[in-house]
């Protein structure tokens, strides 16, 4: 489609959406046949495996983000690119030092300033001690909701060759949707939409798309997914709570 509309796509951004690696073998053959690099936004899955493979290890480099509410997160802002190629390391050092060169005030590039703060590092390793706990713990609470829920609401499935580490627990709801987060809100669940807006049509997108899409799953889910409380603490007596509010939303 883009190249029917004249444009040469160099890059292909998989998002790993909600925690489970994008289908990054299908993706990197399409790449392979048009010389695309492939970039993983990994915001959503650090820690998930493919095949017992680690996330940051599919394609030409992966961004994670370590904000609160992913996985991994610290207590403030925080990211990290991970890559296998040390030519492009030293690049992406100088991007985030304000494109700095040989030394710190010499500049070879309009660079950012991307640094991780240290006390947010510190606080990465700490929480990186624990990390494979809490995964499990994740996936302990979904295998959990998805007992609960299913007949209910249409629960997601993780491939079969791919571990998830839950960023977001989202469910669909095939009509009324707004009705029953109101419900729930009602009964002090709080829930989210991820995400109300599909991208083709964000108002920083939509006007210069040359090739219209017509992208109707997207539309249909944007109007459908509900995502409830994950967490690794999440207590089994809450999460009943949440089970049984979601239960009496959806049959009332
Ligand atoms: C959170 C998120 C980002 C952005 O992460 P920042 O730390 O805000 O840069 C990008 N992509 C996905 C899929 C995300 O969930």
């Amino acid at each position: 489609m883009a190249k029917a509309a004249g444009l040469n796509p160099r890059v292909v951004i998989a998002v790993d959406l909600f925690g489970q690696p994008a289908d990054y073998y299908s993706i990197m053959e399409i790449a392979q046949v048009y010389r695309l690099k492939v970039l993983a936004d990994a915001a959503q899955s650090f820690g998930a495996t493919l095949d017992g493979k680690r996330v940051g290890t599919f394609g030409d480099a992966t961004a994670t983000s370590f904000f609160p509410a992913k996985p991994l997160g610290c207590y403030g802002d925080g990211g990290a690119i991970l890559i296998n190629d040390h030519s492009i390391a030293s690049v992406l050092e100088s991007i985030r030092m304000h494109g700095k060169g040989s030394h710190r005030y010499e500049h070879v590039r309009v660079g950012i300033n991307g640094r991780l703060d240290t006390m947010q590092a510190a606080i990465l390793l700490e929480k990186l001690n624990i990390f494979d706990d809490e995964i499990e713990a994740r996936n302990r609470i979904a295998a959990r909701y998805a007992q609960a829920l299913s007949g209910h609401v249409v629960t997601p499935e993780v491939k079969s060759n791919a571990r998830s580490v839950w960023a977001q627990y989202t469910i669909c709801i095939e009509g009324g949707r707004d009705l029953v987060a109101e419900r729930m809100r009602a009964a002090g669940v709080p829930t989210a939409i991820h995400y109300p807006i599909p991208l083709h049509h964000q108002p920083a997108y939509r006007d210069q798309l040359r090739a219209a899409p017509v992208l109707p799953i997207a539309e249909m889910l944007s109007d459908q997914v509900l995502s409830l409380p994950m967490h690794p603490y999440l207590e089994p007596t809450t999460q009943d709570y949440i089970v049984e509010a979601l239960v009496s939303a959806v049959t009332s």
